[in-house]
């Protein structure tokens, strides 16, 4: 893995070489321009989405381009830095963001031994605290996010609906019958259902589309900047899909109602979007499933 560097300090760039050289590749970025296009996006550097980014860079740096700033945009943490500087102990450790995967360091106390060690361990938390992240934030089964994602974004797209009138459509979904399915089945059986109609979910959806297993055998997808009658075509494709291929299979045929709404003016909370499909997917239960209320 490549790690960025960014000093004018000959220095620090000498010990650098010579402590990480060997184990890594190093990317030495003389001006801030560089640095900076390296986490906009239209940069010249591909950055893979789960790689850990380590970045060496001077204190000073970090503080007269407030990089810390670059933090708060997202959850995830973009990049892991390393504070270089002479002496940690002049410095205000308060101005530095904690971001779990960032180290502090005084390059001429520290041996190079010492450097590549720590560089070693910030990566290693890296990539637990990345396993961390997808256990609190996904569903292990599905690998699609799970209730607290869902209900913390759906808030999210509420808030900006309110402020930007961004409108979009929410559709909670069941599985039919689904104790059936495990009582004639088997729960393994039943378990890759839920899988493959999780799958059947994505790869109908746009990338922007928001979808989640909000409980057992039930789902719910947030279409954002969409209007109900597009969001109907999707979920009406994803349901089509769910009976054609489950009944593929071994004949384990399963269905799935849903129920759809769209944002509205009167909504107060969020939390009214899922009062209301629920009602719509209770609608579409007692109208004898496999089908879509809205
Ligand atoms: P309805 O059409 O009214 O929704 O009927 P249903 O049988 O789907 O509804 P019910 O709520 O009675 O049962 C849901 C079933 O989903 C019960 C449970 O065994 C099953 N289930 C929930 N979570 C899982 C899971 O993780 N794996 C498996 N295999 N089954 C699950
Ligand atoms: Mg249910
Ligand atoms: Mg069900």
């Amino acid at each position: 893995m490549t790690i960025f560097v960014l000093t004018e300090n000959s220095t620090h760039i000498e010990k650098i070489k010579k402590s990480l050289g060997k184990h890594f590749e190093l990317s030495f970025m003389n001006s801030m321009d560089k640095f900076l296009k390296l986490f906009s996006g239209n940069n010249n550097v591909e950055l893979e989405a789960d790689e850990c980014v380590v970045v060496l860079l001077e204190y000073d740096l970090y503080i007269k381009y407030n990089i810390a700033s670059y933090f708060k945009k997202d959850e995830i943490i973009p990049f892991s830095p390393v504070l270089l500087c002479d002496n940690v102990g002049d410095t205000d450790l308060s101005r530095v963001l904690d971001t779990k995967t960032s180290l502090m360091m005084s390059l001429n106390k520290i041996s190079n031994k010492e450097l590549l060690i720590q560089i070693q361990l910030l990566i290693h938390n890296f990539y637990q605290m990345q396993q961390i992240q997808n256990y609190a934030f996904f569903d292990l089964l599905t690998k699609i996010g799970n209730r607290r994602t869902f209900m913390k974004n759906l808030e999210l797209y509420f808030k900006h609906y309110q402020h930007h009138k961004t409108t979009f459509c929410l559709a909670m979904i069941d599985l039919d019958n689904f104790k059936s399915v495990n009582d004639n089945f088997g729960h393994l059986k039943g378990d890759e259902i839920l899988a493959i109609t999780a799958n059947i979910m994505q790869n109908n959806c746009r990338k922007t589309d928001m979808i989640a297993r909000v409980g057992g055998e039930e789902f719910a997808i947030i279409f954002p900047q969409t209007e109900l009658k597009q969001a109907y075509e999707v979920l009406e494709r994803i349901r089509s899909c769910v009976e054609r291929t489950t009944e593929e299979d071994e004949s384990v045929r399963v269905t799935m109602s849903a129920g759809l709404v769209k944002v509205r003016e009167d909504y107060k909370e969020y939390t009214d979007l899922i009062s209301n499909v629920d009602l719509l997917l209770y609608k579409a239960k007692d109208l004898g499933r496999n089908r879509i209320c809205m």
